[in-house]
């Protein structure tokens, strides 16, 4: 059984790293911010203010939400799509900083590495989901870097679409500022020269030595 914990902000290569480590080791990915925009999406739905706590944590707390096959899923529906969409980037960060609606998320954010481990994503995976984590990794890269690789997955290629990105990328540093937490012990990795497969080699080799490092009795386990 292994738990590796990977944060960082948007735009690090995040998702691509948990994923693929995921799928390399065999284990459950759970991306911790595909839950936030869920219950954002389940906000909006219900037309409440998404900068209303206690109204954003009833709703967060009565949604279904949960992954499935790396897709998103509210109530049942597949929302994968809609999540990603700019409505609910937009509120996200107001959503997510409510204490009430990380709380309302937290326990099943756990669950889903329970029973056989696996790579959680987030901003305060290393501190808060999973504290215990055999490895903690923090990924960095330059803001010019973050947003040339944002235009790049949006196809965003018209003049001035790298500064804009630039400073939509430093607004949602802001507005996340608060639950945006690193690990003590977390691994700092920064990405801006490294190709994605060379993020993943080495992600691949720390887990393996941690998890050998966990002891024998825990790789019985597997
Ligand atoms: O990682 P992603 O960009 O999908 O996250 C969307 C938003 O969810 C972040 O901007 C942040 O506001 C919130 N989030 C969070 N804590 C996490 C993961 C995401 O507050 N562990």
């Amino acid at each position: 059984m292994i738990v590796v914990a990977i944060d960082g902000p948007s735009g690090v290569g995040k998702s691509t790293a948990a994923r693929g480590l995921a799928l390399r080791l065999e284990v459950p990915h759970v991306d911790t911010g595909a839950f936030y925009r869920a219950a954002t999406l389940a906000v909006l739905r219900a037309g409440v203010d998404p900068t209303d706590g206690r109204a954003s944590a009833e709703v967060a707390r009565h949604a279904a939400i949960g992954l499935r096959a790396g897709r998103a899923l509210l109530d049942g529906e597949d929302v994968e799509d809609a999540i990603r969409g700019p409505e609910v980037t937009a509120s996200v960060s107001a959503v997510a900083a409510h204490p009430e609606v990380r709380a309302a998320l937290l326990e099943r954010q756990r669950a889903g590495v329970r029973a056989h481990g696996g790579v959680v994503e987030g901003r305060d995976a290393g501190t808060v989901v999973v504290p215990d984590a055999h490895l903690k990794v923090w990924l960095t890269a330059a803001p010019a870097e973050r947003a040339r690789r944002r235009a790049g997955q949006l196809g965003r290629t018209a003049a001035g679409e790298l500064e804009r990105l630039t400073a939509e990328l430093a607004a949602r540093d802001d507005a996340d500022a608060v639950q945006m937490a690193r690990a003590r012990d977390a691994v700092v990795i920064a990405t801006d020269d490294l190709e994605a497969e060379e993020v993943l080699d080495r992600l691949e080799a720390m887990a393996r030595s941690a998890r050998e490092a966990s002891g024998p009795s825990e790789e019985a386990e597997r």
